[in-house]
């Protein structure tokens, strides 16, 4: 007999009837044999709008508060769905998080599980019944419910799966699977019929919004088996893996654009030891995520340093950046936030070269001008500008023929 977690997103059980739908499917998996543990979102925008009530109230709610608010999103779709099955014939019980066992540290609002202690869970898959746990939600040391973050969900069913050893990690979502570009730009775009989790860790914090990136990287970890499918047809969607033999034979195997980043310039920066530190120390004081940094070749002891930020944080940078101007006796401070960052994504990379040039040479011939490059292993991003983006995600998918690659990661391995 095999376990099964099973989990839905809030556009999954968004209403009375999603709710029925997404129930048939754990009956059938329990049908088919299965014990079934189903982690459920709160329905549709339910956490948005529990947010807004907050902030109607008060600027800054506090943050034990806003768990205790936020998490009853999914105390209401625990409840129903474990309606939904027993209205199907089937035995089901719903927990919240604390109640099941899921004790995370105190980060009120980003809160991390640190264990899970399965006991009552196995017994009710004992007796037989399907055990429905809310998703995004723990306690802490002291029983203070406490979330998970964002799309906390995924965390949830992917840390209970990987205590239970689960046999599978159904994310139920409304797409139909992971795309080697956002179909919605590139309708060419192929499904993957499998990913690596490295891959899809890229992806996903390239705005490839499918699955919280913390869940991604905890999969990889406990290899646990995922799968991210659509809830609403029979599609089996992307499996995502660790990395086989064959994967690697695909070169590139996913790109993204994403506009969520700004650009910041400092200009006629003195070059010597230290200066780079006080700058980005300073930056980091202040919880700013710095993604790519690109400082020139100095001259007459003066260099540029050019980098960029998430665009919600661009204003404090800025402030930043002026008063260390000020400070290092640099010259001039600019920002651009007409940006777009392209990227190309793929594990093939490590053993393949001419990568860079290809995607290069595909934005060129489009007489797009790149203003910042920088790789890593299994990535290549360029910065360019904003209104060119959806262009150059084209030019790149068709460069690497990326439409044929959904079909030849279909040979599972
Ligand atoms: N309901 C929470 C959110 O919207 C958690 C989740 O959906 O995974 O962020
Ligand atoms: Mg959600």
């Amino acid at each position: 007999m095999a376990l099964i977690v099973q989990k839905f997103g809030g556009t999954s059980v968004a209403d009375a009837q999603k709710i029925k739908r997404a129930a048939q499917r754990v009956a059938q998996a329990y049908k088919e044999g299965n014990q079934v543990v189903v982690v459920v979102s709160a329905m549709g925008r339910t956490t948005d709008e529990l947010f807004d009530l907050a902030h109607q109230i008060t600027e800054r709610p506090p943050a034990r508060e806003m768990d205790m608010l936020a998490s009853t999103g999914e105390q209401i779709s625990i409840a129903l769905m474990a309606m939904a099955i027993h209205a199907l014939g089937y035995e089901a019980i719903s927990f919240t998080g604390g109640q099941v066992g899921i004790i995370t540290d105190s980060r009120h609002t980003k809160a991390r599980i640190l264990k899970i202690d399965t006991k009552r869970i196995l017994q009710e898959l004992d007796s037989g019944r399907i055990v429905v746990v809310a998703g995004y939600q723990g306690v802490d040391a002291y029983n203070n419910i406490t979330t998970l973050g964002r799309g906390g969900s995924d965390a949830t069913a992917v840390a209970l799966a990987a205590k239970l050893k689960a046999d599978m990690c159904d994310i139920f979502t409304d797409v139909n699977g992971i795309y080697t570009a956002d179909p919605r730009i590139v309708p060419e775009a192929s499904k993957l019929e499998k990913i690596s989790y490295d891959e899809l860790l890229e992806l996903a914090s390239l705005g490839a919004q499918v699955m919280q990136a913390r869940s991604i990287e905890f999969a990889k970890k406990y290899n646990v088996p995922l799968r991210v499918r659509p809830s609403y047809n029979e599609s089996l969607g992307t499996l995502v893996c660790q990395e086989a033999k064959e994967m690697e034979d695909i070169v590139v195997s996913g790109a993204a654009v994403t506009k969520d980043e700004a650009k910041l310039t400092i200009r006629g920066v003195p070059d010597r030891p230290g200066v780079a530190a006080r700058l980005f120390g300073e930056i980091a004081r202040h919880n700013i995520n710095v993604d790519i940094i690109i400082q020139n070749i100095g001259s007459h002891g003066m260099t540029d340093v050019t980098f960029t930020v998430p665009k919600d944080d661009l204003p404090e940078a800025v402030d930043v950046a002026k008063r260390m101007k000020e400070e290092l006796k640099a010259q001039e401070v600019s920002a651009d936030s007409h940006i777009a960052k392209l990227s190309v994504v793929g594990i093939g990379m490590r053993s393949h070269c001419g990568v860079a040039e290809k995607m290069f040479s595909a934005l060129a011939q489009e007489g797009i001008n790149i203003q910042m490059i920088s790789t890593s292993e299994i990535k290549i991003s360029c910065v360019i500008d904003e209104a060119q983006a959806e262009r150059a995600l084209k030019a790149v998918h068709k460069a690497f023929e990326l439409h044929k690659v959904g079909e030849r990661t279909g040979v599972r391995g």
